[in-house]
């Protein structure tokens, strides 16, 4: 009966780990998907992480079906960390949210309701994370991009990205990165997302937040969160997808969550209500330990703080990755401006390596990034870097 399922290609990331798993090269390297390595090139779980576990497992609890909407005391700590503990509509309790599977989870979610309640379109960056697309258009969207970056001169192309925004028609979804753009780890300042709040206002869009590295951008939860919080204060009625994949390295364990600012209380409770409609028949309800180790990480003054430090010290390392990165390609005598990689923030560089250099890249050097030229500055190491520079060099000069 399966006779006519052709074959898929593979996924344009997951793909290339399995390619980088066949290769037996040596000095192989992978700076394709983006999971944070130590030093040593291993994954790194946070230590507050495995304190937690440790007590959790002590404490014997049960693996009882979560609700529809997951763990209540892990989303209120999801929510006070995004948009901060004097956040008004937070106070007000005219927030909705909900347990996701991980980032991913809730935008297929909002995706779905969005599109149930006659929305036909959504609008992302241009380029943006390129697991967007596939989200939304299987949520039923049709997916529009705005200009987002200038690969001339590696910046932001906040001109483009304006002009772009006041052409939406009104009332549409327009889809930003609260922090550390992913692929191009360039971020508007905050003077431009006033600029950018005030014509999401006057065209009446739907801002929907996508944050996936908040406190993994700067190192500090608030600064990364400031887009968010702005428009928040800005009075902009938000959506909000949070994912603890990266800032807190729970990749594998799926946990984020998804909240909707409302008007009213009454207003938030028929919202979470609809949330649920769609949860219920996609996968009932959440996992629960994921959820547990963030919610106990959350609700303690002192393992938060670990935390932070934690999460910056990722952070740190990869900046200073960045930096050697650069030099290392300045003393080969690159004939290129590498500038924007210590620009550039997150886990992320966006090389401007073209597709046929990639491909040499990978080819000849056994070091596997994605076409467009992204760099998971996350997979580079005190080891690996010299080498990666030379490859790098060697398919640029
Ligand atoms: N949004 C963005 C911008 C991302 O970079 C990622 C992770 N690559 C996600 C969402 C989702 O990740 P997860 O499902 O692991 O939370």
């Amino acid at each position: 009966p399966w006779a006519n399922f052709t074959q898929a290609p593979p996924d344009p990331i997951i793909g290339l780990t399995e390619a980088y798993q066949n290769d037996d090269f040596p000095q192989k390297v992978n700076v394709g998907v983006g999971a944070y390595r130590d030093d040593s090139g291993m994954p790194f779980v946070l230590p507050v992480v495995r304190q937690v576990e440790k007590e959790i497992t002590a404490e014997e609890l049960d693996h009882e079906y979560s609700g529809i909407a997951g763990c209540p005391s892990f989303v209120d700590l999801a929510m006070k960390f995004a948009y901060g503990e004097d956040c008004v509509p937070l106070l007000e309790g005219r927030i909705a949210g909900v347990q996701t599977l991980s980032g991913t989870g809730g935008l297929r979610v909002f995706g779905e309701v969005l599109n149930s309640f006659g929305h036909t379109e959504i609008h992302i960056p241009n380029p943006s994370w390129g697991n967007h697309v596939p989200i939304f258009r299987n949520a039923g969207l049709d997916v529009k991009t705005y200009s987002y970056y200038n690969k001339e001169n590696s910046s932001l192309d906040f001109e483009g990205m304006i002009a772009d925004i006041k052409n939406i028609p009104e009332g549409k979804c327009i889809l930003l990165h609260v922090c550390a753009h992913n692929p191009t780890g360039m971020d508007p300042q905050i003077d431009q997302w006033k600029e950018i709040s005030s014509v999401v206002k006057e065209k009446k869009l739907l801002p929907f937040f996508d944050c996936a590295y908040q406190g993994f951008a700067s190192g500090d939860a608030r600064i990364d969160a400031a887009s968010l919080r702005l428009f928040v204060e800005d009075g902009h009625k938000v959506a909000l997808v949070q994912s603890f994949s990266k800032n807190m390295g729970l990749y594998g364990q799926r946990v984020g969550a998804l909240s909707v600012v409302a008007d009213s209380q009454e207003e938030a409770q028929r919202v979470l209500s609809q949330l649920k409609v769609h949860i219920r028949p996609s996968y009932s309800n959440p996992p629960r330990h994921g959820a547990r180790i963030v919610q106990k990480i959350l609700s303690d003054e002192q393992k938060t703080d670990a935390f932070v430090e934690q999460c910056s010290s990722m952070a740190g390392r990869i900046n200073s990755m960045r930096a050697t990165l650069k030099q290392t390609l300045e003393d080969l005598g690159s004939s290129r401006d590498w500038s924007h990689i210590t620009k550039q923030i997150g886990m992320f560089a966006y090389s401007g390596l073209t597709k046929e250099e990639v491909t040499v890249l990978r080819e000849k050097h056994h070091i596997y990034c994605t076409l467009d030229g992204r760099i998971s500055m996350a997979g580079v190491t005190s080891k690996n870097v010299k080498y990666i520079a030379e490859a790098i060099h060697d398919v640029s000069k």
